[in-house]
């Protein structure tokens, strides 16, 4: 029996879902991704029929516009773009924003953005990371201040997904300069013809060829009462923690899915590749190393099964979330890195589906917290 990589919280619904997902996939995304590469971004277009097909928002309450369905569904999509190296559509930041709106947003904001964000029209962003600071969040610098009933917002974001394309950002900015973590708050802006916004242009990154990444920068930017998320000053940190083991699961999803397609992708090839007379797959060294692979897979599965089945149920922790992002992106680096090398040169070249993965996985282990952060949360719950 060929080894599969069963998901234990799949079932017949679910995989019918994911026969939607795979069509769209294939006829949206698979033919443009050598172009998006090559633009630095999807475009609009693609994240408005992504909403049309119903991908967008899935675990979000019909009430606010989203699917009604659960963490799973998201999962799905996330999963079979990664198995396809495809990383253009930066949709799990979509559905982080879409959290935190759900999650700590005014009834008023809910309605007004959530349905935006599950057709596609607006495509979500959250800005914390700034040229000065990234890991150390308190330490930011940009800052609203009062004017009149509400604020203006100065500063400057960097590294930001979605960048280019966003219609909704979330900005993180002090509104008390002299508090830490208490003077924290998080602002709605809705960048269409927004004065003072503006974005810098596609930043020149090693992978993620086909993502939008830019700098955003706020001057002046002038915000009311109801773009305030929450309604409250100062709880933009908790808003922030509250929501680390939805985000972080994230990524252990798609390095675990990920890694499934870099070894489909290498077994098939080394059965064809052929050297010193045989298939490469017969050497002993390239059994051994997809067995490896194999084996990481499986065991890797079985804990991010768990971690998904406990978020389902509203039970997982910030520090289990966190091992999850830290074991599976490094682990899919270590697995991505094996399976160039079975590649030999081809592994080297961008036309090859390794090649790009190898690039696109690097940062996994950076952003979303890198993994000594990851290291420092685990540590504080031993
Ligand atoms: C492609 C991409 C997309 C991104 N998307 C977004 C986004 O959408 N929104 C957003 O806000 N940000 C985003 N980021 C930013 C990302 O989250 C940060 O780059 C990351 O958190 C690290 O921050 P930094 O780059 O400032 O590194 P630094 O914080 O300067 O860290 C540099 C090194 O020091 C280490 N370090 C820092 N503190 C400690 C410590 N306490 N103990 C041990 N080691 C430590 C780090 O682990 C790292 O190795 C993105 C980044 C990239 C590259």
């Amino acid at each position: 029996m060929p080894i599969t990589f069963k998901r234990s919280w799949t079932d017949p619904d679910l995989d019918q879902y994911r026969d939607t997902v795979v069509r769209f996939i294939e006829e949206h995304m698979a033919p443009d991704d050598a172009a998006a590469r090559k633009r630095g971004h999807v475009g609009h277009d693609l994240w408005c029929r992504a909403g049309e097909t119903g991908l967008l928002c899935t675990d979000i309450p019909v009430e606010w516009g989203g699917a009604g369905g659960d963490f799973r569904h998201e999962a799905v999509f996330y999963e079979e773009m990664a198995r396809r190296g495809l990383t253009g559509m930066n949709a799990s930041v979509h559905a982080i924003v879409a959290h935190y709106l759900l999650n700590h947003g005014t009834g008023d904001q809910k309605q007004r953005y959530l349905p935006r964000m599950a057709s596609g029209e607006l495509v979500g962003a959250i800005a914390m990371t700034e040229p000065g600071t990234g890991s150390d969040l308190q330490g930011i610098r940009a800052h609203a201040e009062r004017d009149g009933p509400g604020w203006r917002i100065n500063g400057a974001k960097t590294f930001i997904s979605n960048g280019m394309l966003a219609g909704l950002v979330l900005v993180v900015v002090k509104t008390d300069p002299g508090q830490a973590a208490r003077g924290t708050s998080i602002f709605i802006v809705e960048t269409k013809n927004c004065p003072g916004y503006r974005v810098g242009p596609l930043l020149d990154k090693m992978g993620l060829k086909a993502q939008d990444t830019s700098e955003l920068f706020f001057d002046d930017v002038r915000v009311g009462p109801r773009q305030l998320l929450g309604g409250r000053e100062g709880q933009g940190f908790l808003q922030l923690m509250a929501d680390l083991p939805y985000e972080r699961l994230l990524i252990g999803v798609t390095a675990l899915a990920a890694m499934e397609g870099a070894y489909q992708s290498t077994l098939s090839y080394v059965r064809e590749r052929k050297a010193f007379g045989q298939p490469i797959a017969q050497f002993q060294n390239t059994r051994f190393k997809l067995a490896e692979i194999a084996t990481e897979i499986q065991v890797g599965r079985a804990f991010v099964d768990r971690c998904v089945e406990d978020l389902v149920a509203g039970r997982l922790d910030t520090a289990t979330a966190s091992m999850a992002k830290l074991w599976g992106s490094e682990a899919q680096g270590r697995v991505v890195d094996a399976c160039v090398q079975l590649f030999g040169g081809y592994g080297y070249m961008n036309e090859y589906l390794v090649a790009r993965m190898y690039t696109d996985a690097r940062v996994q282990r950076i952003y979303g917290g890198t993994s000594e952060i990851m290291k420092e949360v685990i540590s504080r719950a031993l």
